[in-house]
This record gives C-alpha cells, structure tokens and sequence, in this order.
C-alpha cells in the first residue's frame, strides 16, 4: 500500500470466506506486486470453513472427469465443465498438497485434510495471506459499489476503497445481491436446498437408523434420485432424500406438503418382483412372511412393509390372496409418504439462487454486464449436493479469477 493513496488497491476481494481466500492467494501468487485486500464484514474470517464438514472441511470429491463432476450441481452443471476443464478436483489435491496440506479420500469419496480438521486449512490460508501481503480487513461491511472512471468504488461500514478489479464472494448475502442487482445483474431469489424430509408414517415410525438404497420420486414432477435412504427419527434422510431436496430446490421451496414415492428394490424390476413373490408363495407355503426378509432388504423394514400389504403375522405364505400380493409389491416399489416439513441437514444448509449465470462469462468468472467485476463462490446461482462440491466451485472460481483479475490488471 502507498503512502499517498492507503485506502486505493489494484484487487479488492468482498468476503473473507473459501471464495475470497483462495481468489486472494493465488492472484497474490500471481501478481507478486498487486495490491490485494479483503474486505470482510465480521470480526473473524473463514467461518463457514469453520464449521463445514463437521468441523473436519470436506475440501473437495475424489471425481475426476469434468463432466461426470459438474453431474453433482443441480444449478450449475453446464456452466461449470468449461472451468472444470482448467481448474478442478485434481488441482485442488495438488494445491493443497503443494503448501503442505495432504487430502485424504474416504470410502465414498469425500476428501479432508489428513489432519481431520478445518483448522488445518484455516491455518494455510491465513498464513498464505500473510506471506504474500494481503490486506484482511475486518469489519469492513460493504454497503455501496459504483464504478467511476475505470475504477471501482466500494463504500463499506468505516471507508471508502477504490480497485481496478472488484472481485464479489460474499457466499448468499441478500444485501450485497441487492448492491449487484443496483448494477444491472439479475439475481435468481434463494430458496434453501439440501435438506431432510419431516414424515410421520407408522410404517417408519419403529425403523430411525434402517438404510437402504432406494429410488426416490417427487410425485407430480419428473425428478428422481438413486442411492442410500437413511430412516430417522422425525422422516428420511440419506443421500437419496437430500439430492432430491437439491434438484427440487426451487419446485419445494413454497411447499410445506407433498408426495414422494419411495422404490424400496431399485436394482429388481416389477416383473422379478412379481415372480419372486409367486416364488416365495409356493416355495415357503407353509411359512410366515413375517419371519424371514426377503430381497436383501433389512429386517425391520421388510416386517413393517409386510403388515403395511395387511398381511397378519400368523399368515403363511400360502394363505395370501391376489390382493395382497399386489398390495405388498406396491408396498416394496411404489410405496407413497406424505411429507410435511423440511428439516436441514446436520446444519449443513446451502442457498440455491444467486447472480443469473447467463450474465457471467464462466472462461474468467468476469460479469457480463460490469466489466472488472468478478463473482465466485455461492453468490452465483450455483449450488451443490453435500460431498465437497459446494467447496469445488469456491476453489475453481476463484482460481479462474485470480487469473483472469491479474492478466489484464498489473
Ligand atoms: C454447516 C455447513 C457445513 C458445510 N460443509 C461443507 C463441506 O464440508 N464441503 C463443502 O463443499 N461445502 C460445505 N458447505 C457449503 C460451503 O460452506 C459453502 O458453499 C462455501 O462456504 C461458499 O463459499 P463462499 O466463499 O462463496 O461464501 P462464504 O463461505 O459464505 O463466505 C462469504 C463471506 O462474505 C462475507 N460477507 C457477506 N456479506 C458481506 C459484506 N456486505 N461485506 C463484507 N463481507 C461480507 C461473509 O461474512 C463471509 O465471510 C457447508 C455449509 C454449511 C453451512
């Protein structure tokens, strides 16, 4: 910083989130002269890295091809493979790895420092900052941004700061979407995503803890998710239930109440089904339904989907009519619950909706409509299911960014 102009800088970076942080490192790197300050409105940085993952930071996911990787950004998805191809899972490993900070993968691919804990990387970008000279600016709350004569002017809670290139991750600040849709962008409103289904069903009232895979259906829409569905105490949950919440983010955000239809035996078609049921009724005659699962399904569940056909204990296998047979293949691949309520996830909540993507030029992250003013991280509408995605996009943004901000600034 000069003398004569303190409060002037060639990058200011709003938002000392993953966003900011890593946008702010690596244009540093990039630009060894460039003035470069974060304005962040709290009295503490990183916050969110904080606490993500369970305090364990799921950096990014063991997915390796750009478009199989953009398949897990119900908004996002094409605007991302662009950028993927420059910047994705494996720079991140690399970029970590590089400044000392090993990843490590977990059975489902999930990635986290080998530390186990956030403040791992904390500590790096903090001491990344302070190596390269970035001004960190606390309780800096931004309230206005103009741009006047080539450079921007941004009006926080204590001063006034002037850059040649304005880069915005304040992650889903209604305010500063405000302060963005002042300057001509269009901002999609937020909705929640990624959260748990509230259910009271007596046919999973007994089961918190049962998992299984399932194919899940938004009734009344065509969105469907395969994969673990996970029973608790207050409805479903589990990878299933939560990517649906993510792709229907926007048709379930005015909706307290609807339909799902649960496949209890995804991986077996209505015809196995039927043929295994006749099957079971001539072969296990003189025996209960009851008493042994059947398709590999857990116990408890099969029992309650079982009573559920109205099929009594004391029943064999012989005894079942027509009707009940069909009534307990519906139970097992068609079975219908009511939902009544979305719970969040572990307090893990991301926000869908954010600045319009058609506006963004996705090669630098540049605004369409503001030349030098970049945008990375959740203040795009850009969201992910849970697994280190959401963090993917913070990374690869802002090193796009951060490229893009110092070719043409210094
Ligand atoms: C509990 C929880 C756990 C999560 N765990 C994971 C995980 O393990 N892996 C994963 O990939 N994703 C996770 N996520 C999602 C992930 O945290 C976000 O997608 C990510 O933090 C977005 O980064 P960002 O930099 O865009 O925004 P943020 O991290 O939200 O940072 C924005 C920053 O801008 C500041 N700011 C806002 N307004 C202003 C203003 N007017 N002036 C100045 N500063 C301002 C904020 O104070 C904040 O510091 C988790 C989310 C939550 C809530």
């Amino acid at each position: 910083m000069t003398f004569l102009e303190p409060l002037s800088f060639d990058i200011i970076i709003i938002g000392g989130g993953a966003a900011g942080f890593f946008t702010a490192i690596n244009a540093a790197e990039m630009a060894p002269e460039a003035r470069i300050c974060i304005l962040e409105r709290g009295k503490d940085v990183l916050n969110k890295v904080r606490i993500s993952g369970g305090g364990r930071c799921n950096v990014t996911h063991a997915e390796f091809l750009p478009k199989e990787l953009t398949k897990n950004y119900p908004r996002g998805e094409k605007e991302l493979r662009g950028p993927f191809h420059n910047f994705m899972t494996g720079d991140t490993i690399e970029w970590f790895e590089k400044r000392g900070v090993p990843l490590k993968i977990e059975e489902d691919g999930r990635m986290f420092p080998v530390s186990n804990s956030s403040e791992t990387i904390i500590d790096l970008f903090l001491e990344e900052s302070k190596r390269l000279k970035i001004e960190v600016l606390l309780k800096r709350a931004v309230q206005g941004l103009q741009q006047k004569n080539e450079l921007w002017e941004i009006a926080t809670s204590q001063e006034t700061f002037t850059a040649k290139k304005l880069l915005v991750a304040t992650g889903s600040n209604p305010k500063v979407w405000s302060l963005l849709q002042e300057l001509g962008h269009t901002i999609v409103p937020g909705v929640p995503s990624l959260f748990t289904f509230n259910i009271t069903d007596s046919r999973i009232k007994e089961l918190p803890g049962v998992a299984t895979n399932a194919l899940v259906k938004l009734k009344r829409t065509k969105l469907e998710t395969f994969g673990p569905l996970l029973i608790t105490h207050w409805g479903m949950s589990g990878p299933s239930i939560l990517k649906l919440s993510a792709w229907g983010a926007r048709e379930l955000s005015d909706k307290k109440n609807f339909e799902i239809e649960v496949n209890w035996l995804p991986e077996t078609s209505s015809e196995e089904v039927e043929e295994e049921l006749m099957r079971l009724k001539k072969e296990n005659a003189k025996q209960s339904p009851h008493k042994y699962a059947q398709f590999n399904l857990p116990k408890r569940l099969w029992q309650s989907l079982v009573s559920a056909s109205g099929i009594e204990v004391e029943s064999r296998w012989a005894d079942l009519n027509k009707q009940q047979l069909e009534e307990l293949e519906q139970q097992l691949t068609h079975g219908i619950f009511q939902v009544h309520g979305k719970s969040t996830f572990k307090e893990e909540f991301v926000t869908a909706g954010g600045v319009e993507l058609k506006e963004v030029n996705f090669k630098t992250f540049e605004s369409k409509i503001c030349p030098n003013l970049f945008l990375a991280g959740e203040v795009l509408n850009i969201d992910a299911i849970t697994g280190g995605f959401n963090f993917q996009n913070a990374w690869t943004g802002g090193f796009l960014a951060a490229k893009a901000m110092t070719n043409s600034a210094v």
